[in-house]
């Protein structure tokens, strides 16, 4: 598809059928509703539909492919690399789409595309219940789970795609389809870890399990240059982790928030960050050799409700800065990717950047390989290094360090996760699944979407016929 600007008159028509909000260029609250969380992705959509439902879905859709203008998709607008927004084209919003239905005796909820990350942590904590998902409130839930979805219940209760159900999707044909273990299974197979390639998903079900209300959770914190020595403690040490624990390791300057000292503020620290999900009181004990590990400077990891917790890390990462990432998962942190993460943990520059290595097994690692599109289940541990800055200043340097540093790990590779790539190009999206995984993505990609509508995503365009 081409992109095209979209004509007044195109316009009327579609107002006469599409209910929610319709914004084009200079309607007031353009450049609000064209904005998206990475700051320094800057794109002028043609439209931008605020969806209500699927019927809205279904018009925005049809009036895009009716005319070849680019379709992307935004549910939390949190894509790394801005891939929910388009340059022209039509973006069909659905962060209006917020239906959230939570039934404590079956264990299950039903949960609209447009609802993030905190918002259903809240839901179902009422209930003493969660869906294992990401580390941060005010992320997508549809994107974060199409990808995989990890977090701090990943070793306990897995991916975010390891508690689904269910999907209700509007396909590039513009039918609505439910998928799940018996109708569209392949579908259903495809969308837990293949991204938004295969339509448009405007409902989720997932299954819930028991979590807190408390957990035993937060950042024990060290001075960097303690790095090497911590890691090899760390990976000795969480060698015996049992499933209710998955930790992260950070390096970062301490931020300036409340709960930081003011002398910590600014100094280079490195920590890790633990969730328990289980008895406090085991949790304590596993914990205690990690906290009389040399000296830590802060231990911050304390009994407190998991909403809390989840929201910990949120004045990290908000709106609006200069984002830009590297990603790779490695199996072990052997002395060698010890030593060069070490190393380069004291060469970013900005204050704002901080780099999580998050742990993995449990059980995330013991769905089949081939149960989901997910790929890299035995990975043992997912290198996210992000660079950050608040402005356009400085952030190619910082930049060029995330890239280094991504260069220097590249021996040690043991896969990627889609939801961590940029714009990286089609051998990088073939490598993440593999050849056979992503043979058989590309062939479900041609029987739903042959014309490769849904393209704006870690893109798997259809086998040839
Ligand atoms: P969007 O930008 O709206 O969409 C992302 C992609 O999914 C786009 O290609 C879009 O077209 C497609 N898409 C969106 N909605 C739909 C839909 N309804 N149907 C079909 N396709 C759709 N990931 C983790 O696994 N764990 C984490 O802890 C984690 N933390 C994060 C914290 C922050 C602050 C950020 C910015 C990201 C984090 N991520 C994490 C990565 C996250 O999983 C991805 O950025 C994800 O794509 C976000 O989903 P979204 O709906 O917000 O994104």
């Amino acid at each position: 598809p081409t992109n095209t600007t979209i004509a007044r008159t195109d316009l009327r028509q579609l107002r006469r059928v599409f209910r929610g909000r319709l914004l084009g260029p200079g309607d007031p609250g353009y450049d609000e509703g064209r904005r998206v969380w990475n700051g320094s992705i800057d794109r002028r959509p043609g439209l931008i539909a605020y969806c209500t439902d699927n019927a809205d879905v279904i018009e925005a859709l049809r009036f895009a492919t009716g005319r070849g203008a680019e379709v992307a998709v935004r549910s939390g607008g949190h894509s790394f690399p801005g891939q929910s927004l388009s340059e022209g084209g039509v973006v069909i919003d659905l962060s209006g789409m917020k239906r959230l239905r939570v039934d404590p005796d079956t264990r299950t909820a039903r949960v609209q595309a447009g609802v993030l990350l905190g918002e259903l942590d809240t839901a179902t904590q009422v209930f003493g219940l969660a869906v294992p998902a990401g580390i941060v409130t005010h992320t997508g839930l549809a994107g974060l789970t199409l990808g995989g979805g990890i977090g701090w219940l990943m070793r306990k209760y897995g991916l975010t795609i390891d508690q689904l159900t269910a999907v209700e999707m509007v396909t590039a044909g513009g039918e609505v389809v439910r998928a799940d273990a018996s109708e569209n299974s392949e579908l259903f197979w495809a969308v837990r870890g293949g991204g938004g390639n295969f339509g448009i998903v405007t409902e989720f079900e997932f299954r819930l399990n028991p979590v807190g209300p408390m957990v035993l959770a937060g950042p024990i914190v060290w001075r960097m240059a303690d790095s090497a020595r911590l890691l090899r403690f760390y990976r000795d040490w969480i060698s015996a982790s049992p499933d209710d624990l998955t930790t992260a390791v950070v390096h970062r300057r301490a931020p300036a928030v409340d709960f930081v000292p003011a002398e910590l503020h600014g100094a280079p620290v490195v920590m890790v960050v633990a969730c328990w999900a289980g008895a406090i009181d085991e949790g304590e004990r596993f914990l205690a050799p990690l906290r009389r590990f040399g000296r830590p400077v802060l231990d911050l990891c304390a009994p407190q409700p998991f909403t809390r917790f989840q929201a910990m890390f949120d004045p990290s990462f908000p709106h609006g800065r200069w984002y830009y990432f590297k990603s790779r998962d490695v199996d072990v942190l052997t002395d060698e990717v010890i030593d060069l993460t070490a190393d380069h943990a004291t060469r970013f520059t900005s204050a704002l950047t901080a780099f999580p290595i998050f742990q993995r097994g449990g059980a995330l690692a013991r769905v089949g390989e081939d149960d989901t599109a997910f790929s890299g289940r035995l990975s043992g541990h997912t290198f996210n290094i992000n660079a950050t800055c608040a402005t356009e200043e400085g952030f190619a340097q910082e930049r060029a360090w995330a890239r280094g540093f991504w260069s220097d790990l590249a021996p040690h590779e043991s896969g990627a996760y889609v939801n961590f790539l940029m714009e990286e190009g089609a051998e990088r999206v073939r490598a993440a699944y593999g050849p056979a995984k992503y043979d058989r993505l590309a062939a479900i990609k041609r029987s739903v979407d042959p014309d490769n509508v849904f393209h704006l995503n870690q893109n798997i365009p259809p086998a040839p016929a």
